[in-house]
């Protein structure tokens, strides 16, 4: 019998569940009652349970009620019930009366805490189920097949609110305690249950179709709701008609959690979010702030079909919940917002899939799953940003409506049921007449990406395609994190993808866009005459990079900067910027090619610009670093200067953001001494009239003087950190705290990681900050190391294995080597094969450091060169 999988000779059908949380003493008590169905006779039943304690089981059948005992088996997380006689097939109710603790690791039924006005410390309690954790709630048959309904009721202090997936059918007083019963829900899995208890507000509801909608949150904050209610309502509309099936619940509520390790969690009707990602001062937010709030909320709700109406039978299937929800989530945002460019900006997502899958330690987006604990390392860049980038190429390959109309086909046929990939395949396929398994099963089943090189030959364009790597083998096995490489295969360099490939083709100064499906190692196409120039993956959707000669790379910057647009200038350069990591392109040649987009007024093509000037930031010695940051200036200074400080009347919002991302550059990477003191200045006058500077201008003003600041201006912020009036205000001055150079002052915020100062949904994302600090990396290294055994008891799971990525910015070999030892010695896991992916990003820089340095130390102008007012 496999451990992990329960047997199906008693399925579940209902759960009548009362649940008694008692926040002053951090406990609970259950009762619950099963309904299931018995299909063979037995006197045994397993199911799913954790950390409880079990008092009472009974279960009765044909009228009579026998006994039984339970035992706990810890390694597997189950619950074995033993009864003094067989149970008849048949319906039976078996019924469990268990106890628990509200915990502080974030998952399960656990607590949550937060100041009110006053200052004095309130008490929350909130459930985090996905993947494997109701089961520290209440016994249950843990697995996303096991479908049934859910009765809930809660026993709570009359004073406070509970909330969950449905909606209230009854309050009474029972004792000392208000009784709160709710509807019945859908047939849906245990990982979607939630409840959440505290003194709780809410905006008023707006109604989507026959569904009220409302915004929950702690006392106080509710003035931050309205944007996030907004995108809800809109995006639950679009949602309806894009997938042609109501919206499955009774009501919808979203709730904002002060303590919460992930980013929101999609329970159907009761959807709980991290304070940044539902609440937020639309007024005094950032662009991508505001970007942020509207992503997470789409996505949630695109869940409630994608995953909550039909669901993965098995963790292997998580892609089919996240990537979706990941691309539906850009639909409703970009048919929202469209002047927000969207999928151009979704370029920066695809980008970072492309980083990990770039690697041999990456792993396919689906692949056998026995323990669940082998799926926790599945919520990553993969499953979400690779996943829907191959979702968003094979929409474009088929067309919207087409492929609209698979979608809709399988969520009829698979509601309130479960699924494999094949049965979106064939929903796929039966809309589109296509052989979907053909193309799709490289993307979905196998490692990596192709790199497409583009080639003239006489009047025929070639395109042949070979997997890209950044190095030329993996590690070497005994490399820590390398154990687990035997559960997905390892990627051969001779893979080949069918490849829908959109070409522009341009010729007499007329373009002609083309298709091809590059299947084999090699296509060739005709080229019109009077060619001038080619264009490999137009628009931008496809899932691979791009490789052209020098003649046709040419040939295409002399269409700079119009002929191309934003999406295609951002893969240019980043395809660019892969060649170079990976030594086919020298650094020299990137460093020129960044000079050509001194002007470029896209703010992700500034994202890939920027976020290579850090990583080369990282790999040179310190005594290049003045050179580096006369570089920076060089590139980001004219545009800086054009753009201003203060923005322009019918300036659109990515201008807007695009300022204050230069702004930063130039004062944090460029270590620009004006624009610093500018910013100290402007700084202090928004700290008089909060409308003195523009809402994203004023995080790169907080970064710049944390990066020169010093230990008052460290004081400052730290009070400004507790005194922050948003969720997005509290978290620029905490990251703050990790900006800056002096050291005795990051130990001042390493420190406040692990002595519950800062939030531990948090805490390891700024221990992270600090690793990635240039200036910090090495002081915060030793403190990981002293204080692991901390940050394994407190942190979150899913926060700790964030943290360790950190780990990718200490690029010297002396640092490499002592991560190594590190990991080695004390045996970390942190899951699938996320540290040996770490390892290999930070072997990819080494390794780029260790091979360009010269290059690179040719290629910088001297220190006071380039630098521009
Ligand atoms: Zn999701």
């Amino acid at each position: 019998m496999d451990p992990y999988r329960l047997p199906r000779h008693v399925l579940p059908v209902r759960y009548d569940i009362r649940l008694e949380p008692d926040l002053t003493t951090a406990t609970f008590a259950g009762d619950e009652t099963i309904t299931v169905t018995v299909t063979e006779p037995t006197a045994e039943i397993w199911l799913n349970a954790v950390d409880l304690a079990i008092d009472e089981v009974s279960i009765e059948t044909g009228g009579a009620a026998v006994t039984g005992t339970a035992s706990l088996e810890d390694s597997t997380e189950r619950c074995r019930l033993l009864f003094t006689e067989k149970i008849a097939p048949g319906t039976a109710r078996l019924r469990i009366k268990f106890r628990g603790t509200l915990n502080d690791k974030l998952r399960g039924f656990y607590r949550s805490t937060y100041k009110d006005a006053s200052g004095a410390t309130c008490t929350l309690a909130a459930t985090q189920f996905e993947a494997t954790d109701a089961r520290r709630a209440f016994p249950c048959w843990d697995e996303p097949s096991f479908k049934a309904v859910f009765a809930s009721t809660l026993a709570i202090d009359p004073a406070l609110t509970a909330v969950s997936n449905t909606a209230i059918v009854s309050e009474r007083r029972e004792g000392g305690r208000k009784i709160v019963k709710f509807a019945d829900t859908i047939k849906m899995s245990t990982y979607l249950v939630a409840y959440i208890v505290g003194d709780l507000e809410s905006t008023d509801a707006v109604r989507v179709g026959s569904a009220p909608l409302r915004v929950w949150c702690v006392p106080g904050k509710v003035r931050l709701a309205s944007f996030g209610r907004e995108i809800a309502a809109v995006s639950l509309d679009f949602f309806e008609r894009y997938y042609g099936v109501p919206y499955p619940g009774d009501k919808l509520d979203l709730l904002a959690i002060p303590d919460f390790a992930a980013g929101a969690m999609e329970n159907l009707g009761a959807i709980t979010f991290r304070e940044t990602a539902l609440l937020v001062d639309e007024h005094a937010a950032t662009h991508a702030e505001l970007e942020r709030v509207a992503d997470v909320v789409a996505h949630e709700n695109a869940h409630m079909w994608f995953g909550d109406l039909a669901t993965m039978s098995w963790w292997n299937g998580i892609w089919l919940n996240e990537a979706f929800a990941t691309f539906m989530e850009m639909l409703a945002v970009d048919a929202w917002k469209p002047e927000w460019d969207r999928w151009t900006t979704f370029g920066v997502s695809r980008a970072a899939a492309f980083s990990v899958d770039g690697l041999h330690s990456t792993r396919p987006i689906e692949f056998p799953v026995r323990a669940p604990r082998d799926a926790d390392a599945m919520f990553d860049v993969l499953t979400y940003e690779k996943g829907a980038s191959v979702l968003r190429m094979l929409e474009q390959y088929l067309g919207p409506e087409v492929f609209r109309d698979g979608i809709r086909a399988y969520l009829r046929r698979h509601a309130y049921g479960n699924t494999e990939t094949a049965d979106l395949w064939a929903a796929l396929g039966d809309a589109s007449h296509q052989p979907i398994p053909d193309v799709m099963g490289g993307w979905i089943f196998r490692p990596g990406y192709p790199l497409v090189s583009a080639r003239l030959e006489g009047s025929e364009l070639v395109l042949s395609q070979q997997r890209f790597t950044y190095l030329p083998v993996p590690l070497p096995s005994g490399t820590p994190g390398t154990a687990t490489r035997p559960e997905t295969p390892a990627g051969g360099a001779s893979h080949q993808w069918q490849v829908p490939i959109q070409l522009r083709l341009r010729a007499r100064g007329a373009d002609t866009a083309r298709r091809v499906l590059l299947a084999e190692g090699e296509a060739r196409v005709r080229v019109p005459d009077g060619f001038e120039s080619a264009l490999v993956n137009e628009g931008g959707h496809g899932f691979y990079r791009v490789r052209y000669t020098p003649d046709l790379r040419q040939r295409l910057l002399a269409r700079l900067p119009d002929g191309l647009a934003p999406i295609e200038r951002f893969n240019l350069l980043n395809d660019t910027w892969a060649a170079t990591l990976a030594g086919l392109t020298p650094i020299g040649e990137y460093l020129d090619l960044t000079a050509r987009f001194r002007s470029d007024r896209d703010k992700n093509v500034w994202a890939t610009v920027n976020a290579s000037f850090a990583a080369l930031n990282r790999a040179i010695d310190g005594g290049e670093r003045s050179r580096l940051e006369a570089l920076v200036r060089d590139r980001v200074g004219p545009l800086v200067s054009e753009l201003g400080w203060q923005p322009r009347p019918g300036e659109t919002d990515l201008v807007r953001q695009l300022r204050g991302d230069l702004l930063r550059a130039l004062g944090v990477l460029g270590n620009d001494p004006a624009c610093q003191a500018t910013a100290a200045e402007l700084y202090a006058a928004s700290r008089r009239d909060p409308h003195a500077v523009d809402p994203n201008v004023l995080p790169a003003l907080i970064a710049m003087l944390a990066h020169a600041g010093d230990a008052a201006r460290y004081e400052e912020f730290l009070a400004a950190f507790r005194a922050a009036a948003t969720p997005q205000e509290e978290q620029r001055y905490l990251y703050a705290l990790a900006g800056f150079r002096l050291v005795p002052l990051l130990e001042e915020t390493l420190a406040r990681t692990v002595n519950g100062e800062i939030r531990t949904q948090d805490a390891p994302f700024v221990v992270r900050s600090i690793l990635m600090n240039v200036y910090g990396r090495e002081t915060a290294w030793r403190f990981v190391k002293t204080n692991w055994d901390t940050m394994d008891r407190q942190y979150p799971k899913h926060g700790l294995r964030r943290m360790c990525e950190g780990v990718i910015a200490l690029a010297t070999p002396e640092l490499e080597r002592d991560v190594h030892a590190f990991f080695r010695e004390r045996n970390i896991d942190l899951g699938g094969r996320i540290l040996e992916q770490y390892l290999e990003q930070l072997r990819v820089a080494v390794t780029f450091r260790e091979r360009d340095a010269g290059a690179l130390s040719a290629a910088l102008p001297e220190s006071g060169e380039g630098a521009r007012k």
